[in-house]
């Protein structure tokens, strides 16, 4: 047999629908609750920062959502993603599982994100708006907006959270070649931002902070809207060509997972690639375990309550029923900037708290271990952000080594880490550490939880 296995798809085979779980579940997702009031909001309440299109995916219940020809056309640029057999790895693992991999880093932008910034991008042109704000951690997103922007003609401004800002120039700098405007958050630009650095002057800033600032924007212009680059249900919607495609590229294979693994910040990439599994599973098809693995520094599923909380950290957006560590929880710093946020998407939540999906936390140098043996196998160096599910799916396979029996396991490899190099540097070096957040700090966060 040969040693390389890629199983693609044509592009006829690009899912003509997004999947929506809401669909599947055994319940409903809980309200989403105005900031102030406390009273679920309705879809006019989404208005100032979300077009219609968008707003009425967010609160759909329908199985299947017809993604727009434009949109697919611009998926034709780099999907159907492959679907690759990692044998390599499995020798080098000595083990009889059968490892697979969807990889996502084929995007433009190097990761699953661009998925929904083009959708986000397409919607918001259809219906007349000319600029777009939005927050990034690493700058994955940012430069997935900023690349839909520059496809659909609008305008994107980014605020980056401050200490990858500085750390980062690279991404920033691929947000200005797509042509938008990328500033450091706290900025002074904002409210938000204003306040807390007349708080904290030398404030590295968070996506909670980030978030307050891009939404204060959206919500002070008629022609500006605000897009979020996971988290949400639509979102999550959006990435499910992922887990869809998946599934009929393990048709070629022949094979049927055992194990679905995904890395989880917000929750985005690890839905997109699983729903679809779970879906099948609820609707009486093959069952499949599958492992949500996030940072141990930032342990929102395996640590978090799940309970009302906000999405940012001034308090702008509404409230929504996650595993959260708090709002004003502040991560100590690590690499993989994309799995910093406090809160888990609130879909992952529930199909968390259902038991349809178990939960893992990981250490950074545990997880750049794992990407470094992945990449002398295999060649493709994984996003810090994707390190996790990779560390996750060496581990199921060592556990079929040591039981002797053979698995399929698929993971998502959501994106390539060639703008991280000083993580693979520094973790060469012999200089990362393992951080560990503060057991005060979190249960402080905690306690300030908005009571609904
Ligand atoms: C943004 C990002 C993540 C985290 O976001 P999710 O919504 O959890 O997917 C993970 N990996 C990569 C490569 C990212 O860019």
């Amino acid at each position: 047999m040969s040693e390389t296995i890629k199983y693609v798809l044509d592009e006829t085979q690009i899912p003509r629908f997004w999947y929506n779980i809401v669909a599947d579940l055994p319940r409903p997702p809980e309200p989403v609750l105005h900031p102030a009031t406390h009273q679920p909001i309705g879809p006019a309440d989404l208005e100032p920062l979300f077009p219609m299109a968008l707003i009425q995916q967010e609160v759909s219940a329908e199985r299947s959502i017809e993604i727009p020809e434009p949109v697919r056309d611009v998926y034709r640029q780099w999907r159907p993603s492959p679907l690759y057999r990692a044998r390599r790895l499995e020798r080098a693992l000595d083990t009889p599982a059968r490892i697979y991999y969807k990889y996502e880093g084929v995007s433009p932008a190097g990761s699953h994100k661009p998925n929904t910034a083009v959708a986000q991008a397409f919607y918001n042109k259809q219906e007349g708006v000319r600029r777009l704000t939005t927050e990034t951690g690493a700058g994955q997103w940012g430069s997935a907006l900023a690349y839909a922007g520059a496809i659909f003609g609008l305008e994107v401004k980014v605020f980056m959270v401050r200490v990858s800002f500085d750390q980062k120039p690279y991404r920033k700098a691929l947000m200005e070649v797509w042509g938008a405007q990328c500033v450091a958050s706290p900025s002074t630009e904002t409210n938000a931002g204003r306040q807390i650095l007349a708080a904290s002057p030398d404030s590295t800033g968070s996506l909670g902070i980030a978030i307050s600032e891009a939404v204060e924007v959206a919500a002070q212009h008629a022609d500006t809207k605000y897009a979020l680059g996971s988290v949400l249900n639509h979102v999550l919607l959006h990435q499910t060509v992922i887990g869809q495609e998946a599934l009929a590229q393990f048709e070629l294979a022949n094979d049927y997972p055992d194990i679905v693994i995904g890395c989880t910040g917000g929750g985005s990439n690890f839905a997109g690639i699983a729903f679809p599994f779970i879906g099948a599973a609820l609707r009486g098809e093959r069952k499949v375990r599958v492992i949500a693995c996030e940072p141990a520094a930032c342990p929102t599923l395996t640590r978090g309550r799940y309970a009302y909380d906000f999405g940012d950290t001034a308090h702008l957006t509404p409230l929504v029923k996650m595993h959260t560590l708090g709002s004003t929880f502040i991560p100590p710093g690590f690499h993989a900037g994309g799995l910093r946020y406090h809160g888990m998407a609130p879909l992952v939540s529930l199909v968390q708290e259902l038991g349809l999906i178990e939960s893992r936390a990981y250490t950074q140098t545990a997880c750049f271990e794992a990407g470094v043996q992945f990449a002398r196998a295999e060649g493709i160096l994984p996003a810090p952000e994707a390190t996790h599910a990779v560390r996750g799916a060496i581990d199921e396979a060592l556990r079929c080594k040591k039981e002797g029996v053979s698995r399929a396991i698929l993971f998502n490899l959501c994106g390539h880490g060639h703008f991280d190099m000083q993580a693979y540097i520094d973790f060469l070096a012999g200089k990362l550490e393992d951080r560990h957040y503060d057991e005060a700090e979190l249960a402080k966060s905690l306690a300030a939880l908005p009571a609904a």
